[in-house]
């Protein structure tokens, strides 16, 4: 079995979905439900004996030391992390709690737990940690992507967290002998994704005749990637990255901001017009820039396709078009996580908490 920690929100969730459509090995998923954890996207596997979920802290050491012992994973996908760069710059304290105190936190189980389990069981073990381009700071139009030799150079407490705890990580294979794995990748949208981040906020608000606020001038430029094919990255450094080793994951997708809003507002012009016939694009306005917002982040994914022959199976226009769609498709799952909802379901399932 593999333990999954943060398996409740945006990726972890399609982690699971995917890994269990593709294999019958079980998981077991750790998550703390913080307001980012949604049960519901999950609701599917409800009954399924090759899932578990135990709701926890991986800052609870006592806990993972207990999970560790009683379920003996042979492998450990970390993702369970405070991910949103907004809310680390209006309040960074959970950020160092959770992605530097917690990832050291769960090191020092695991380290534990390699210690005692058998030899043929230490051989096949594996700690994914699960990371993103941003620790690798910002690039100028015209730089190199990002490969796995960049320095580090985080601008937010977001990626400055995740540095740190990518570093503990490289910290615990170098000094402890930890099989450990690093992925960095580039931003992640597609379903099930919480409505704060650039994506599904534009489409939610669109729909809701909101207005679209683009930071600054709208120039920033991200890489994006769907999330299904991080998920299959995710797999295949699992069955055979090379041990201590970093993998950049990417969808060879740059876009500015801007460019991402317009292709949303035309899918939603054809997919869902506006009453008025006037196109979405009306809604968007400028608002003031995030500060240290950085300019381009841009990932070279060479290292994973020549190592492990992984490409992305999406397109943008594919994924974008596939994402768009869920969101029109799963309008209660929006209003749930929206409201609050979703906690009342976690109640009548899981009883009180
Ligand atoms: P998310 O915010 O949607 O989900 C994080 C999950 O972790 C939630 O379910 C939350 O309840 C859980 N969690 C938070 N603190 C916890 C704690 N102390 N103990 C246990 N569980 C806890 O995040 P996401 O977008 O799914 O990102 C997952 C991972 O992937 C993160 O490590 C993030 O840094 C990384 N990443 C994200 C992106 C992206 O575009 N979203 C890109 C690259 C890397």
């Amino acid at each position: 079995m593999i333990l999954v920690t943060g398996g409740a929100g945006f990726i972890g969730a399609n982690f699971i979905l995917e890994w269990l459509r593709n294999a019958d090995e079980p998981v077991l998923n750790l998550d703390k439900l913080t307001y980012a954890g949604n049960l519901e996207t999950l609701a599917s596997l409800e009954g399924d004996p090759r899932y578990a979920f135990v709701q926890g802290d991986i800052c609870d050491k006592a806990l993972i030391d207990r999970l560790l012992l009683k379920h003996r994973p042979r492998a450990i996908v970390h993702f369970a992390a405070e991910s949103h760069v907004d809310r680390s710059i209006h309040g960074p304290g959970d950020f160092i709690q959770t992605n530097i105190i917690g990832t050291f936190s769960l090191l020092e189980s695991v380290r534990a737990y390699f210690g005692m389990i058998h030899e043929d069981e230490r051989s096949a073990f594996r700690f994914l940690h699960v990371s993103t381009d941003e620790v690798y700071g910002s690039l100028a139009k015209g730089d190199p992507a990002f490969s796995e030799t960049n320095r580090v150079e985080p601008n937010s407490p977001y990626s400055a967290s995740k540095a740190a705890s990518d570093h503990l990580v490289r910290a615990y294979h170098h000094t402890y002998g930890l099989p450990v794995l690093t992925t960095n990748c580039s931003n992640n949208y597609g379903p099930f994704q919480f409505p704060e981040k650039l994506i599904p906020l534009m489409v939610v608000n669109a729909l809701a005749g909101k207005s679209l606020p683009i930071y600054g001038d709208g120039q920033q430029i991200r890489d994006w990637l769907y999330v299904t094919d991080h998920c299959a990255a995710i797999r295949r450094v699992l069955e055979g990255g090379r041990l201590g080793e970093t993998y950049n994951i990417g969808g060879w997708n740059e876009k500015p901001n801007i460019d991402i809003v317009h292709a949303i507002c035309d899918l939603l012009d054809e997919l869902r017009p506006r009453a008025d016939g006037k196109s979405y694009r009306e809604q968007i306005t400028y608002v003031t820039d995030r500060p240290g917002h950085d300019r381009r982040y841009a990932i070279d994914a060479t290292k994973i396709e020549r190592e492990l022959g992984w490409r992305p199976a999406e397109t943008f226009e594919t994924g974008i078009r596939k994402t768009v769609q869920w969101y029109l498709d799963h309008a209660q799952w929006v209003a749930n996580v929206q409201s609050g909802a979703y906690r009342e379901w976690l109640e009548r399932q899981y009883g009180a908490r």
